[in-house]
């Protein structure tokens, strides 16, 4: 599940299971320091706190310094191409965690890693955070 060098992503197939445990080797074998993101979201919509706010992450260069980085297990479908494959489960935790961050950080944006910046390259999260979470 490792592809990329330098790029924090893990897209995965629906039926491929890719665990907390999993990520964290996989960033390790990267040489990060541990998980990239603060946030991982598996299908069955647990939340894993991976690194605490106060350290910065590592999920996507230039915008560490000052982001939260969010991911949810999934991101590709059946024929290994980008889409959005969160389960309910997902999406309900995603709203309850943006929920809280939003109280804590008023001024901050709701983005995905695509919607960064033009030369982010990335296909994730395979959807419009802008958009969906606009009223959040
Ligand atoms: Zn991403």
């Amino acid at each position: 599940m490792c592809i990329k060098k330098g790029c924090a992503s893990v897209l995965t197939q629906p039926h491929v299971r890719f665990s907390v445990e999993q990520l964290r080797e996989c960033h390790l074998q990267r040489g990060f320091l541990d998980i990239g993101y603060h946030f991982y979201i598996t299908r069955d919509g647990v939340l894993h706190h991976c690194r605490p706010i106060s350290e910065m992450g590592a999920h996507v260069r230039g915008f560490n310094r000052h982001s939260i980085g969010i991911c949810y297990e999934g991101g590709l479908n059946e024929d290994g191409k980008p889409a959005d494959t969160r389960t309910a489960a997902q999406r309900f935790a995603l709203i309850d965690l943006l929920t809280i961050l939003r109280h804590q950080y008023p001024e901050a944006q709701i983005a995905g890693h695509y919607q960064l910046s033009a030369s982010i390259h990335k296909a994730c999260p395979c959807f419009d955070p802008r958009k969906e979470y606009s009223e959040l």
